[in-house]
């Protein structure tokens, strides 16, 4: 997505051989009217696809989830980090490790908010390793749902969360694919 690239060519921070700030417009200050864009997008590329719940894990996932459930008419279910002290039965659960954070945590979504009538859309901010999302996949396997897809705002493609998720014959749509980081800049592949 043009829009996208420019605005990570613009703003976007390369932090070492394989981090990508991005925190002007996604992940500390949120640029609405570009989220809307992006959520737009992700809503006509799985449009067919007879969606019922998005789903995706807090914090920085949630804002595109949502412009992508606004799109499409359906409700966002974030999983959550941290065990919430309401939160303490009919759970589902995986465990993921963050490559940003350099932690294992372990995502939790109430039974009450996703079953096997449900046909789910995965939302993330980032796909590095596929471990966020491996996760939500977890937890959609125990509820008995059917994932259509995964959306993806940033691919960093020279890692291997892509191979792993279309291994597992994942359909994966992401708005920005990033070839490399060459000398602090960013190298997107050509689509
Ligand atoms: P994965 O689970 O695919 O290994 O990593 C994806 C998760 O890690 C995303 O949810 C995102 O929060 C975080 N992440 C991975 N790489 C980056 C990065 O380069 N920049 C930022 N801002 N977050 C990242």
């Amino acid at each position: 997505m043009k829009l996208l690239e420019e605005r990570i060519l613009k703003d976007g921070i390369v932090l070492g051989d394989n981090v990508l700030k991005v925190d002007n417009f996604l992940n500390h200050q949120i640029d609405p009217v570009l989220m809307q864009q992006l959520g737009d997008e992700f809503a006509r590329y799985f449009a067919d696809k007879k969606i019922t719940k998005i789903l995706t894990v807090e914090t920085s996932g949630i804002v595109p989830a949502v412009f992508t459930g606004l799109a499409l008419g359906v409700k966002v279910v974030f999983a959550r980090k941290q065990k919430s002290l309401t939160m303490k039965d009919n759970l589902y659960s995986a465990t993921v490790y963050s490559f940003t954070k350099d932690v294992t945590n372990e995502i939790t979504i109430s039974k009450q908010y996703l079953d096997e009538n449900d046909t789910v859309l995965i939302i993330d901010d980032f796909l590095a390793n596929g471990q966020a999302t491996n996760g939500l996949m977890e937890i959609c396997n125990q509820a008995g749902a059917e994932i259509a897809g995964v959306g993806i705002v940033i691919e960093k493609s020279f890692q291997k969360g892509r191979k792993i998720l279309e291994e597992q014959g994942m359909d994966v749509y992401s708005l920005a694919r990033i070839k490399a980081f060459e000398n602090g800049t960013v190298q997107f592949i050509e689509e």
